[in-house]
């Protein structure tokens, strides 16, 4: 099932071979009300198995729409974390050494070394948003990686268990503000963070290491690999974030991104695509002005 949030929080089953969304938002009023102090966690991802069935049912009835006429949300609204995954893939550590202006003339250990790092969730948008270059006059690059959507509260899991705790799929942009400061503040500027255009359940994926990925800029193609060549594939990935945090439902893994990151300007257009995830196009805004310039 591939499961999409739009128009500012509809909840719809996307059909993108027909270019169809079906409105399911009425299940959303089966999430039980919350009290303070909430959950750190994604109360539709948490909810998922017991409302899968009433999904279905309301897809029989739902008003259906055009995909592409819709806005398309973050399909995790609230993650508890989005957790990245530096080089990740050998020929991505390669280029790292190659262009100077990728790592900033820091020598970039292994994963297994240097960890895995979060972005603020302040930083998440959908496909139907722009992103919007903070520092346009500063490198700022694309990196297409796999995303991973946790089902299950789980920590210190085991590779072999850890595929019973993923709820679904989706592509993911980890866009990257290139220079000194540490990551996690680089990688968290507002919408450098892209989750979409939906969520692929995970019984439609029966492999998450067997999957093509490609991103194209203005048409032409940048990034194009696989995920076999993940250097930690997803479940060791689960067992290393899990080994330092407790994962929760709705927390995103970046898996990491391949060769071929560069930079992009306002006004480009990142055309995306993973094997049975699906393809999307997600837009730098040509003309944004930082809320606190606006005045100079
Ligand atoms: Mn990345």
């Amino acid at each position: 099932m591939k499961l999409c949030r739009f128009n500012g929080g509809r909840l719809g089953v996307a059909h993108p071979e027909r270019n169809v969304v079906v409105d399911v938002s009425a299940v959303l009023d089966r999430i039980a009300p919350q009290r303070y102090p909430l959950p750190q966690q994604d109360l539709l991802v948490a909810s998922l198995p017991s409302l899968r069935g009433h999904i279905e049912d309301a897809e029989r009835h739902g008003q259906s729409l055009a995909l592409d006429s819709v806005v398309l949300d973050s399909p995790i609204a609230n993650p508890g974390k989005i957790i990245g995954a530096p080089v990740n893939y050998a020929d991505h550590a390669a280029e790292g050494q190659q262009d100077k202006g990728i790592a900033h003339g820091r020598q970039i250990p292994p994963i297994g070394e240097w960890g895995m790092f979060l972005k603020a969730g302040s930083s998440l948008v959908g496909f139907g948003q722009e992103i919007e270059l903070r520092f346009a006059d500063r490198r700022n690059d694309h990196e297409l990686e796999l995303g991973v959507i946790i089902g299950s509260t789980c920590r210190r899991v085991r590779r072999s268990e850890a595929m019973k705790h993923i709820a679904a799929y989706c592509i993911a942009l980890d866009m990257t503000l290139r220079g000194p400061e540490f990551q996690c503040f680089r990688k968290s500027i507002d919408t450098y963070s892209v989750l979409g255009p939906w969520l692929v359940t995970a019984d439609e994926i029966a492999d998450p290491g067997a999957l093509d990925l490609e991103l194209k800029v203005n048409g032409v193609v940048k990034q194009r690999s696989n995920t076999r060549d993940l250097i930690y594939d997803v479940p060791r990935l689960i067992e290393f974030a899990s080994s330092f945090y407790t994962l929760n439902p709705g927390d995103v893994i970046m898996t990491g991104t391949p060769a071929g990151v560069g930079p992009v300007k306002p006004g480009d257009s990142l055309e995306v695509w993973i094997d049975k995830i699906g393809s999307g196009t997600v837009r730098i805004a040509p003309d944004y002005v930082p809320a606190n310039e606006q005045d100079h």
